[in-house]
């Protein structure tokens, strides 16, 4: 029998099962006292033998020691380095298990921090949508870190688990099948050249980083290298190898480019980047719209499920053609221009100035022109945009607001003058299940407006991840 003490002490073993899944997807369990042990490498229904590395007050963090009897719904991963390397945080869980546990987690979150009935929810809560045939191959983007081995040698991999530690990976298994012949040519030309790798500690070595990212629609591809210092030696040769590459007419690299990046921090991608083959960006298409997309633009990463997440928004905005709706968070205009094919007027307001350049290109190269871009924080541009606007501005009273906020979620100054401006619709996007449920609380339970759809969206498959849209309705008091 395990000695029970009020506070659990280091190296302390226990069996436990595992009940729960962490955010970072860390098995959950209880010792029968009733505290919490966070187990990475254990999934729910797994028994395992776990030793306290880290005790703290209310919960500690166990070392999988032994997995004394499996889960019914741990499978075999298909990935060789699964346990090392810090991405997929769930995939020995069957995909259907991944899926039921994601909606449980929007589902208890939207019920404990969002205050809401549990009958309420489920009265207005839809499966989750998952990721049709075989969940892997889905990304479109991936940053290799490139460093070196105990002897020396060249590798280029992921970092693992909560380490810069990199464990080599020669083909990512959900990453696109482009990734592993220009990781191979890149580590050749590294070779054969003698270039030197980038060491973190010392912030020396030429190589940082090599970010890959594909246009599935299109079969583009970019290829930019990260690198501490100006510019990359024999680099014509680079360019020749990485062309040569024999895709079987699938791909094309039509992109190659290097970013500078000399600083001593954990930023990946330098400010800016130097084109050294062709025109600097790749273009790919979610539904009928076109995206210019440049090695510092964010993307969403899985395109399949971008376009079921986008028609989940143009489904609960229900446009027919003469509402203004502003787009908040909006990034490169991606939702934006989505919309925009429904709506009069669409108005979007983005922090980062590149993403509103990249925005505005988009509109154009698509022959949209009902669109605005703002450059700021939403919680500034929208409050001095109602303070300002004239009476009679349609977009002072919009017919729908849609946020797509980070994972903080959004400012209550900003989710203020939402409920100011009284949208019929308010259509929220995230990427944050509690910071969700904390927002929905101050816009419904003691806001104007009624929680009617809640669909979970699988936009990262094998990760804890989950993506959420919503819609509310005004509620007419
Ligand atoms: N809707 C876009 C982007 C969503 S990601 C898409 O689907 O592609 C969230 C975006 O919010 C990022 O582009 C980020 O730069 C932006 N952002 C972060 N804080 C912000 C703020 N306070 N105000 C406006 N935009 C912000």
């Amino acid at each position: 029998m395990n000695k029970l003490t009020a506070k659990h002490k280091k190296n302390e073993e226990y069996s436990i099962l595992i009940t729960d899944i962490g955010t970072n997807g860390e098995g959950i369990g209880h010792i029968e006292d009733g505290y919490t042990l966070f187990v990475r490498g254990a999934i729910i229904g797994d028994t395992v033998l776990t030793r306290i590395i880290k005790p703290a007050k209310n919960y500690g963090i166990g070392k999988l020691m032994r997995i004394i009897s499996p889960s019914p719904y741990r499978i075999e991963t298909a990935c060789p380095i699964s346990n090392r390397c810090g991405g997929c945080q769930i995939s020995s869980l069957s995909y259907e298990k991944q899926l039921e546990l994601k909606e449980n987690k929007v589902r208890e979150l939207l019920i404990r921090l969002g205050g809401f009935d549990a009958d309420y929810i489920d009265s207005v809560f839809n499966p989750i949508e998952g990721y049709d045939g075989d969940p892997f191959r889905y990304r479109n983007k991936a940053q290799y870190p490139v460093g070196t081995d105990r002897d020396g040698n060249p590798i280029i991999g992921f970092y693992s688990v909560h380490s810069h530690r990199i464990v080599p990976c020669d083909d990512c298994l959900i990453g696109s099948d482009a990734d592993a012949s220009i990781k191979s040519c890149i580590l050749s030309y590294i070779i054969k050249n003698h270039i030197s790798c980038y060491d973190e500690s010392a912030n020396t070595g030429l190589i940082r980083h090599i970010l890959i990212r594909t246009a599935y629609a299109t079969g583009e591809v970019m290829v930019c290298l990260v690198i501490n210092g100006k510019s990359l030696p024999e680099k014509d040769e680079l360019v020749n190898q990485l062309l040569a590459i024999d895709f079987e007419g699938k791909w094309k690299i039509t992109s190659i480019c290097t970013s500078s990046n000399t600083t001593d921090t954990n930023v990946i991608m330098g400010n800016s980047y130097d084109i050294i083959f062709g025109n600097g960006y790749i273009t790919d298409k979610i539904g009928e719209i076109s995206f210019q997309i440049s090695p510092l633009s964010f993307f969403q990463v899985n395109p399949a499920q971008t376009e079921k997440l986008y028609s989940l928004a143009l489904k609960y905005a229900a446009l027919n053609g003469n509402e203004t709706v502003w787009d908040l968070y909006c990034g490169i205009g991606t939702i934006s221009l989505f919309l925009a094919q429904k709506a009069q007027y669409v108005k979007g307001v983005e922090i980062i100035p590149q993403a509103i350049d990249n925005a505005i290109t988009n509109a154009r190269i698509n022959g949209i022109t009902n669109v605005d871009f703002y450059v700021g924080k939403a919680e500034e541009v929208l409050p001095e945009y109602y303070s300002n606007a004239n009476a009679g501005d349609k977009a002072l009273v919009p017919d729908v607001i849609v946020v797509d906020p980070p994972r903080k979620g959004c400012d209550t100054t900003c989710l203020d003058t939402m409920l100011k401006m009284t949208p019929s619709r308010i259509v929220y996007i995230s990427c944050d299940p509690a910071t969700l449920s904390r927002d929905l609380k101050y816009l419904c339970v003691d806001g104007a407006y009624q929680l009617s759809a809640v669909t979970p969206v699988d936009m990262f498959p094998h990760s804890s991840h989950v993506e959420t849209a919503v819609l509310l309705n005004r509620q007419i008091k």
